[in-house]
């Protein structure tokens, strides 16, 4: 548990949530400003900070976990699909730095916008693809 940690301290029960799903090792809660309705965050209740600090014995686990929260969400607010998304650091908008994936209900009609794409030439692309082989 990390002291300064506001979802150590959910977990703890120190702090109320509206939990929707729980075994030994991950919690489900509903998010307190949700994008859609039945917005989710899936977090281990061990303290890792980001994805990079997450145990690869917890991986299998916690899809699984993932999955049977998304069935239970999705069926119940009759989503027509889902998000399931990590932000990681800050630039990508992690605020809260204990691992958590946002599960987010998706409807045909939402009108929320994914991310813009932008336009990138093939010789970029073999120069980005050539400097990540050989890092
Ligand atoms: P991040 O931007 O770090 O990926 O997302 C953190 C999420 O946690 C945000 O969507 C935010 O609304 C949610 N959140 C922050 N504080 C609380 C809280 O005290 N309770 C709940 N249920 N959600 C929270
Ligand atoms: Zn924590």
């Amino acid at each position: 548990m990390a002291d300064d940690c506001i979802f150590c301290k959910i977990i703890a029960g120190d702090i109320p949530c509206n939990k929707i799903g729980e075994n030994d090792d991950f919690l489900c809660f509903l998010d307190i400003k949700p994008i859609t309705d039945g917005h989710a965050l899936i977090v281990p209740k061990k303290h890792f900070k980001d994805v990079m600090e997450f145990p690869k014995e917890l991986d299998e686990g916690y899809f699984a976990f993932c999955q049977e929260m998304a069935k239970k969400i999705v069926g119940t607010v009759k989503a027509d699909g889902f998000n399931l998304g990590m932000n990681n650091g800050r630039a990508a908008g992690q605020i809260i730095f204990h691992q958590h994936t946002h599960l987010i209900p998706r409807f045909d009609d939402d009108k929320l916008e994914s991310w813009p794409h932008k336009e990138i030439t093939l010789e970029e692309l073999g120069e980005l693809q050539e400097r990540i082989l050989k890092s």
